[in-house]
């Protein structure tokens, strides 16, 4: 600091100075001129989008678009800095509906990198061509080129070392280019989008998909099976888009993406709708996914609160708010009253000729035709029951209306048991030989009780069964009310992980090998995690571009759910989720094996016999006492709650 005496002059700053503060702003990465170059083109009417990014962006990145083009006048003005086309006026600035408006992308670019700028009108016979380094004018070219506009960006940061140093690896600063790219070619139906990285292209999203196509060719076929259309229109809001069935959910917002007249955007408000939305339909602390396209009037939202425009703000927050949940509870109830009526029908089949099965299977992944449910559990061994009934099909842990119960003609299914709950006494009288007799534990999981529960009392009759759904059993001091459906998928789970134990996985190679088609943002993924799943039993081989095939399986698989379970299992790696083996396999048993399917369900009307195999099976668990899901499996009412109810005691 210089003396206090000596006080600094104010100065301008000289343009250069000025435009590369500006970029400290605009352009944090790759991504950011991804992003602002992809807006430019959507601004500048183009159907038709390619990004190339080599080296991750570090060494080029290109944009080309088929829009309007610019004038060599105009491209001259378009690099310096304030200079848009986009908005005159600061009141202009209320009502703004174009991506861009600050006028500052260009000129903030240029200043860091080596930057070349071609652009024809389709008027014009000849284009022109503008070379900047380092925010230096070199020169100003006219030249052949076909109508629309190409920027190369060279060498981003080059006179910049220190931002340079701040980049992270070529995957992390790849995955932020992907990101943009897939965030706008979610939302705009009508412009198709082309990413190449090194040559390879990555995504190619034809211009005329629909939304359930692009979030197909982004998610994944196997992700777009469980989503539904939302649609209507509320307090000024016109809202459409695509969200998951409760059984689509995610521990984080990942999977939410919000536009507001086409621009992606962060709100909370638009957050906390959604969630509104799904209330009482998915278990706490997980979330709905989805894409809600908004549009209103411009002057409702306030965009020009963020440098990047992402954030945005509403003059009635509420009001936002509420209509997303209106809108897409709505469009929930409309599919949730029939049962079967979770409507998929397959996308565009003309978008995959390639692997026509995947376009074509009807069934989404939550609702397995009857005849699939009807079938025996896959390893009796442990399975206690068989499934009681067939009439309630697998379905989101909701509020479900109580369930037809077609009681009479199941007893016929019912075999009993085939191994252990039969003769459970002993194994009981041992387990409480070593376990306390009494809940010993307190536990933070999710509100499930964490005790250890052995004290379960010995009686005669069957435990009562309360609303077709969980099994009331006395235990000393307190009533235990058990989940049924809950409780034997963990069960049934915990068996197949015995006999993984005990036989390993014994993969036998598939008569005809599977063939798997992944979004090609997800080829690295799948090749890099190859030694993984063949750990855990999926044998996949590359199979040539975006193709793998699985060769051979665990026998404990069902060969009809491994394909979706590993292109889950592939979303959430490429989200960057971080799986080991451990997670692997405990996702692939409970993804590709039939321990929930093969669950009597909430709503089934269980035998005694099934009832009393059940609370025997009970006895035998450890803590946690969680379905594989992580839903508990039992709560308690104690005889101090219901003393203190009716005031015998304080
Ligand atoms: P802004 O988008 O905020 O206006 P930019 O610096 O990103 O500022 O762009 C400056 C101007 O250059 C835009 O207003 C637009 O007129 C023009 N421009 C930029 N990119 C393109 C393009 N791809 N096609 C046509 N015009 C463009
Ligand atoms: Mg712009």
């Amino acid at each position: 600091m210089s003396s206090k005496t000596d006080s600094p002059a104010v100065r301008i700053l000289p343009e250069d100075v000025a435009n590369k503060i500006a970029a400290g702003e605009v352009v944090e990465r790759p991504a950011s001129v991804v992003k602002e170059l992809l807006e430019n083109a959507l601004d500048a009417g183009a159907t038709r989008i390619a990004v190339r990014v080599v080296a991750a962006g570090r060494r080029l990145i290109e944009v080309t678009d088929n829009g309007h083009g610019m004038s060599e006048q105009n491209a001259l003005l378009a690099i310096e800095r304030h200079a848009t086309s986009k908005i005159r006026s600061a009141t202009d600035l209320e009502g703004v509906r174009t991506m861009g408006f600050r006028g500052e992308a260009l000129a903030s670019i240029a200043s860091v990198s080596r930057f070349v700028l071609t652009t024809r009108r389709a008027k014009d016979d000849a284009g022109t061509r503008i070379r900047i380094d380092g925010g230096v004018l070199r020169d100003v070219e006219q030249i052949g080129t076909s109508p629309g506009t190409k920027v190369s960006v060279n060498r981003l940061y080059f006179n910049t070392p220190v931002r340079a140093k701040f980049l992270k690896g070529i995957t992390t600063e790849l995955g932020h280019c992907i990101d943009a790219v897939q965030r706008h070619a979610l939302a705009r139906e009508g412009v198709g989008f082309q990413f190449f990285h090194n040559d390879k292209i990555l995504l190619d999203i034809p211009e005329h998909a629909s939304l359930r196509e692009r979030v197909a060719l982004i998610w994944g076929l196997s992700y777009v099976k469980d989503m539904v259309e939302v649609n209507g229109e509320r307090a000024g809001f016109r809202i459409r888009g695509i969200v998951g069935t409760p059984a689509l959910t995610r521990s984080q917002r990942s999977h939410q993406f919000f536009f507001m007249n086409e621009r992606p955007v962060i709100n909370r408000s638009l957050q906390y709708g959604l969630d509104d939305g799904f209330r009482g339909l998915i278990t706490i602390g997980r979330h709905p996914v989805g894409v809600i396209l908004m549009e209103t009037h411009p002057r409702l939202v306030d965009v020009n609160i963020h440098p990047a425009k992402r954030e945005i703000r509403f003059r009635d927050e509420r009001a936002a708010r509420d209509a997303v949940r209106d809108v897409v509870r709505a469009s929930l109830a409309a599919i949730s009253t029939p049962p079967q009526a979770v409507p998929a029908p397959p996308p565009d089949p003309t978008l995959w000729e390639e692997t026509p099965t995947r376009g074509h299977e009807p069934a989404p992944a939550a609702q397995p035709p009857a005849s699939v449910q009807a079938a025996p559990p896959l390893t009796p061994a442990a399975a206690p029951i068989p499934p009681a009934s067939t009439t309630v099909s697998a379905r989101p842990a909701a509020p479900q209306p109580p369930a037809p119960v077609t009681n009479g003609t199941s007893p016929a299914a019912y075999t009993p048991p085939a191994a252990p709950p039969a003769p459970a006494r002993p194994a009981q009288t041992e387990m409480s030989g070593v376990l306390p007799p009494r809940p010993v534990a307190e536990d933070d999981d999710d509100g499930a009780p964490g005790a250890v529960y052995t004290a379960i009392d010995e009686i005669d009759e069957a435990p009562l069964q309360l609303f077709d759904t969980y099994l009331l059993v006395p235990g000393g001091d307190r009533l235990l009310i058990i989940d049924q459906h809950a409780l034997h998928e963990r069960l049934n789970y915990d068996s197949l992980v015995q006999e993984l134990q005990d036989r390993g996985y014994a993969s036998q190679q598939l008569v005809v090998p599977m063939v798997l088609e992944v979004a090609p943002s997800q080829v690295k993924v799948v090749e890099s995690n190859l030694k993984l799943f063949a750990q855990v039993g999926i044998e996949i081989e590359p199979f040539g571009g975006n193709t793998f095939q699985v060769t051979a399986i665990c026998h404990l698989y069902d060969e009809k759910l491994v394909r979706d379970a590993v292109y889950r299992i592939l979303d959430e790696l490429s989200q960057g989720d971080l799986f080991d083996k451990e997670r692997l396999q405990s996702d692939i048993l409970r993804l590709a094996t039939r321990a929930c399917k093969a669950s009597v369900r909430g709503g089934d009307r269980l035998t005694p016999e099934e009832r009393r195999a059940l609370v025997d099976g009970f006895r035998r668990l450890r803590p946690p006492y969680t379905c594989p899901h992580g839903r508990p499996i039992i709560t308690e009412i104690t005889l101090r709650q219901v003393e203190k109810s009716f005031r015998r005691i304080q």
